[in-house]
C-alpha cells in the first residue's frame, strides 16, 4: 500500500480541498500518514497569499525530499495555478497541477512514477470553471465545507481570481447531501466556506440560487448543531441574512466581515463594492438584532497611497465601531495585480508600524468584547485537544473557553456560565457546567 503526505498552505478552503483529496487517495487505497512518516508520494497545496509563497514551497520540497529521497512530489493549489513553470522548476519536483487538475490527480498522476523532469498539468484558469465539493475531516468538532468558490470581484489587490477562477458555486441540493453525511459523523460545527461566499449561486455563469436560500434549507438538516459562516462581504450581508441568523437556532451569531479600509479613498483605489458608510450600517443592524454577536473585520494596511492620515481615519473608524476583533494584513504587492502598480507605495516600516498599532486595536477590542460576555450563560462546543489539563472550546458568539479537562465534554454543546478572563490570556474561565449536555443526533 503507498503512502501519501499532505502539507497546506492558507486558507480554510485549501484545508478542506486537501481533506477532499486526501479522502480520494483513500478510496483508491492509499495510506495517508503523516509527512515525517516515509510516504512514497507527497502532495503540498499551496496558496498565493502566503508571505513568501516562493521561499517555503521551496523549504517543504527540500523537506520532504530528505525523508523519503524517492518519493514523488506533487504540487497543488493557487500558487501552482499562478506560477507553474516556476514551481516546475524547483528541484525535487515531479507535477504541477493547476486548478482545473487538482481534483483530478489521482487519475492524472496514475501509479505516481517519477518521470525525468516536472511535468505540468495546468490549464488556464477560464477551465477553472467546475465545483468540487469539498469538505475537511481534520478535526472531529467542526468541519470546514466549500459551497463557493471562485470569485468575479475585481479588487485592485487580489490574485484570487487569477488562481481561483470564476465564481461557482455547488447546488443546494448537492449541499444538502453532503451536509447529510456529515450529520452522520461525530461532527458537530459545519463553517460554510468560500472565495466569495455571499455570492453564492451562480452555476456555470447563471445565477440560480442565493445564500439565504441555503441558510434555510441547511437549518433544517438534522444533527448538526452548529453552521457558522466564515466569511460575507458587506455589500452581501443582507437584511434578510442578519434577520435569518438572529432567529435560528442553529446558526451562530458570529460574522466576519472583511472591511480592508476604513477610508473610502482607499476603498476605492482597492475597488471595493462599498463605502465605510455601508459598513457602519450592516454593523448597527446586527448589534440591533444581536447585541452579543461577535464581529470579526478583516483590514489591510499599507496599500498604496494609504497616507498617515487616511490611516488614521481608518484607526479612528475601527476604534469607534462596535466590533469583537480585527484579522489585520500588511499589504504586500502581488504579481500581475493593478495595486501593484499604484503609485505611492508606502514604505515597509510605516506598514509594519500600521500594522502594530492595529494588532493593539484588535485586543482591546477582543478584551473589551469578552468583558461585555462575562456573567452571561453560553453553549460551548468542547473540543479534543488537552493542554496542561485544560481543554479549550468556542461559545457560539465565538468566545474562546478554557475549562478543566473532563472526557465527558470532549465534543459536547454545554451551558456555561462565563464567569471571568483567564489571566494568561485572551481566555473565558466558566464556572460549572449549568445543564445536561444538550442533546444531538
Ligand atoms: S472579493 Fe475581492 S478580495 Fe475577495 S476574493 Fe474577490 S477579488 Fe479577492
Amino acid at each position: 500500500m503507498k503512502k501519501v503526505a499532505f502539507y497546506t498552505l492558507g486558507c480554510k478552503l485549501n484545508y478542506s480541498e486537501t481533506s477532499t483529496i486526501s479522502r480520494m487517495f483513500e478510496q483508491k487505497g492509499y495510506k495517508k500518514v503523516d509527512f515525517t512518516d516515509f510516504p512514497d508520494i507527497f502532495i503540498i497545496n499551496t496558496c498565493s497569499v502566503t508571505e513568501n509563497a516562493d521561499k517555503k514551497c521551496h523549504k517543504i520540497v527540500r523537506e520532504a525530499r530528505g525523508i523519503s529521497p524517492d518519493a514523488y512530489v506533487a504540487i497543488i493549489g493557487c500558487y501552482a495555478q499562478l506560477k507553474p513553470k516556476e514551481i516546475s522548476e524547483i528541484p525535487g519536483v515531479d507535477a504541477v497541477l493547476g486548478a482545473a487538475e487538482k481534483f483530478r490527480l489521482v487519475e492524472l498522476l496514475d501509479g505516481f512514477v517519477r518521470p525525468p523532469h516536472a511535468t505540468i498539468y495546468a490549464s488556464d484558469i477560464a477551465q477553472a470553471d467546475t465545483f468540487n465539493t469539498s469538505y475537511s475531516m481534520h478535526d472531529r468538532t467542526r468541519t470546514f465545507l466549500k459551497v463557493q468558490d471562485g470569485c468575479d470581484y475585481s479588487c485592485t489587490f487580489c490574485t484570487i481570481p487569477l488562481a481561483r477562477g470564476n465564481s461557482r458555486s455547488d447546488s443546494i441540493e448537492n449541499i444538502l447531501k453532503t451536509a447529510r453525511e456529515i450529520a452522520a459523523t461525530d461532527v458537530r460545527e459545519v463553517v460554510l466556506t468560500g472565495v466569495n461566499t455571499g455570492d453564492f449561486g451562480l452555476q456555470n455563469g447563471i445565477r440560480v440560487e442565493r445564500f439565504i436560500d441555503l441558510a434555510h434549507a441547511l437549518d433544517q438538516v438534522e444533527g448538526i448543531d452548529r453552521f457558522r459562516i466564515s466569511s460575507i462581504e458587506p455589500n452581501l450581508l443582507t437584511d434578510e441574512i442578519i434577520s435569518f441568523v438572529a432567529g435560528s437556532q442553529r446558526f451562530v451569531p458570529h460574522f466576519h466581515i472583511p472591511l480592508q479600509s476604513g477610508s473610502n479613498k482607499i476603498l476605492r483605489l482597492m475597488r471595493r463594492r462599498y463605502q465605510r458608510e455601508l459598513y457602519v450600517e450592516r454593523v448597527a443592524r446586527i448589534r440591533e438584532l444581536m447585541p452579543h454577536a461577535c464581529i470579526g473585520v478583516d483590514v489591510i494596511v499599507g496599500f498604496p497611497g494609504e497616507t498617515q492620515e487616511d490611516f488614521l481615519e481608518t484607526y479612528r473608524f475601527l476604534n469607534d465601531l462596535d466590533i469583537s476583533y480585527l484579522h489585520v494584513f500588511t499589504y504586500s504587492e502581488r504579481e500581475n495585480t493593478p495595486a501593484a502598480e499604484m503609485p505611492n507605495p508606502v514604505p515597509g516600516s510605516q506598514r509594519a508600524d500600521r500594522s502594530k498599532m492595529l494588532h493593539i486595536l484588535s485586543d482591546k477590542k477582543r478584551r473589551k468584547f469578552y468583558e461585555q460576555n462575562i456573567g452571561r450563560e453560553a453553549t460551548v462546543l468542547f473540543e479534543h485537544d488537552i493542554e496542561n489539563g485544560m481543554m479549550h472550546g468556542f461559545t457560539e458568539n465565538y468566545v474562546r473557553v478554557v475549562a478543566k479537562y473532563d472526557p465527558v465534554l470532549v465534543n459536547e454543546l454545554r451551558r456555561v456560565n462565563l464567569c471571568r478572563i483567564s489571566d494568561e490570556s485572551l481566555l473565558m474561565e466558566v464556572e460549572d457546567t449549568v445543564e445536561e449536555t444538550l442533546s444531538h443526533h
